[in-house]
């Protein structure tokens, strides 16, 4: 068949440029030590920050509620498919990081990717007066709302507020919405947000922040990015992951109750789409305990300890470091097949990094996306930095 032997080709063409990806199955619970082909490997490379993933209360909880709910929705939400799990998680987000908006309301999602799409097109989607400004260095969900809207958006260059300020006071449009990571997803810095919601408040503008690797692990409480910064504005749209800090899976959006009214009523990927099962929204409500609690202070603490010790013991000289204070500690090396050298390196030592090429980054930048979690003691960072350290001499 044709139509088969032109996808062989596409994928002859990827393997020829070495740009085939491989999925590697693991055996075990998601966690600092991992089994993987039948070996030990230790993973630098989850971003289950908090460790919570295999948490015990959570599981008992997601037990708990399987016991309660069953295991399907079976509809959608705004057919028979929003439990009383949903709502009380919908509650307890809302309260969550309701500090930091105005008339706070929450609504959960199966996937943050699904939420991205939700929120910028339930703000923007047939709205001929909408203008989207975007950062440049967002998530691909971000991108792909964006681009399901059909509206006219600008990329604006990272962290460039000169430039989006001019995009800004250039835009006739009624509605403006700018979009931004809070966590930069493969560089670990932050957005400067508090200058992005001052532009936005004097031009009248959305900010949209998309806090997944905020959400649970910045803020004294682990609220986010917003408790980070001490935001508080009725411009803000916040959108939260739950499958990474949290340890369990799903997202939310939290905004005015006239923003989430409005996403519940028009936003196709909320609407078209079976919600979550209940028992996850149930084991969620022991992970938001968690984070609010001593438990979540603790491994904020640890985590924090953690990327000290990374920063203190890494020596590099060819490779380099970006200025990131969070859990993604990223070790750019430039050359791709350098890098991929570099991961298969630390994989043969029993080391499990993420290694990241274009076009996930841009070219000349492929790096080792490090993540730290909680759930590493600092005996096991200190293997790390010792074979990065000696990995940068030895492939020379
Ligand atoms: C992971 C991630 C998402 C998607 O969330 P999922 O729940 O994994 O679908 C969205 N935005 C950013 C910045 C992310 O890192």
């Amino acid at each position: 068949m044709d139509l088969i032997k032109k996808l062989q080709q596409q994928l002859q063409a990827l393997d020829d440029k070495q740009l085939i990806r491989k999925r590697r199955t693991v055996d075990s619970p998601c966690g600092p030590r991992v089994s993987v082909e039948g070996r030990e490997l230790l993973a630098f490379c989850s971003n289950d920050y908090l460790g919570l993933a295999n948490h015990r209360k959570i599981k008992l909880a997601l037990q708990e509620g399987a016991a309660i709910y069953g295991v399907g929705s079976g509809a959608s939400h705004l057919i028979s498919g929003h439990v009383r799990a949903h709502a009380m998680l919908e509650e307890r987000l809302a309260e969550f990081v309701g500090a930091h908006l105005e008339a706070p309301r929450a609504i959960s999602f199966s996937t943050g990717y699904m939420a991205n799409l939700a929120v910028i097109t339930g703000l923007a989607a047939g709205d001929k007066e909408a203008e989207i400004f975007s950062e440049e260095l967002n998530h691909a969900s971000l991108i792909d709302g964006v681009r399901l809207a059909r509206v006219k958006a600008h990329i604006y260059p990272h962290a460039d507020l000169e430039a989006l300020a001019k995009l800004l006071a250039g835009s006739q449009a009624a509605t403006k919405i700018v979009v931004t990571d809070s966590v930069f997803s493969m560089d670990g810095n932050l957005a400067p947000l508090p200058q992005l919601l001052a532009l936005c408040e004097q031009h009248n503008a959305w900010l949209v922040v998309d806090d997944a690797h905020g959400f649970g692990t910045l803020g004294e409480k682990g609220h986010g990015a917003l408790e980070h910064f001490s935001l508080r504005s009725p411009y803000l749209v916040y959108m939260g992951t739950l499958g990474k800090a949290a340890g369990v899976a799903g997202a939310f959006v939290a905004a005015h109750e006239a923003v989430i009214e409005t996403l519940i009523q028009k936003s196709r990927p909320y609407i078209f789409t079976t919600a979550a099962p209940p028992a996850m929204a149930h084991a969620l409500l022991t992970s938001l305990d968690l984070l609010e609690g001593d438990e979540g202070a603790t491994r904020r603490a640890h985590l924090q300890t953690l990327v000290a010790q990374l920063d203190d013991g890494l020596r590099l000289e060819r490779w380099r470091r970006l200025p990131s204070t969070t859990a993604i500690q990223p070790v750019v090396i430039g050359d791709n097949a350098e890098t991929m050298r570099a991961g298969a390196a630390l994989y043969q030592q029993g080391l499990w990094v993420g290694a990241i090429r274009p076009p996930t980054v841009a070219p000349g930048t492929a790096r080792l996306r490090v993540t730290l979690s909680a759930g590493h003691s600092s005996m096991e960072v200190a293997k790390l930095i010792g074979a990065l350290n000696a990995l940068e001499r030895d492939l020379k």
